[in-house]
């Protein structure tokens, strides 16, 4: 082998050598990219997950605080309001509904009692009248129409 052909190949490597060190660096500063990607999509979908948690709990505790309402709305709900006392009712307005003037012994259901104020805690006989079950779901409309219509049949 001449020496100028050692050179040469001596020369070669070096500059292969370089190419792959510089080849390396690259790589490794696209890694270092690549890396820097994945951490900031990590961390973007760790904070809407924990986004996502936070609006769980607050619809949890909303449910909660809504069935915390109606079980102290429920368990206000005068606790005089028993069946002897609507059995009184009935027994007052001799079973009869005071709309459509059927029997209740002409249905199946027993009679409901209606509040004539709407007012659940106004038990004073002269607010309660006995409906049949069809006629108390037509009071559920029309609410000024139906305290005009009982006022009315209470006064005569
Ligand atoms: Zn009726």
């Amino acid at each position: 082998m001449s020496n100028y052909e050692q050179l040469k190949r001596r020369w070669n490597r070096q500059i292969q050598k370089a190419r792959n060190k510089k080849m390396q660096k690259i790589q490794k500063a696209k890694n270092k990219k690549m890396q820097k990607i994945f951490c900031n999509q990590a961390k973007k979908l760790e904070k809407q997950f924990v986004e996502k948690a936070n609006i769980q709990n607050i619809l949890e505790i909303r449910e909660k605080e809504r069935m915390n309402r109606y079980r102290k709305r429920r368990d206000k709900y005068p606790i005089d309001w028993v069946d002897d006392l609507k059995e009184s009712i009935k027994k007052r307005d001799k079973y009869i509904c005071q709309i459509c003037e059927i029997h209740q012994d002409e249905v199946d259901k027993n009679f409901a009692i209606h509040h004539i104020d709407y007012n659940k805690f106004n038990l004073n006989p002269n607010n309660l009248i006995t409906l049949c079950n069809s006629c108390h779901s037509k009071t559920n409309y029309n609410r000024s129409y139906w305290i005009r219509y009982f006022h009315k049949g209470s006064s005569h």
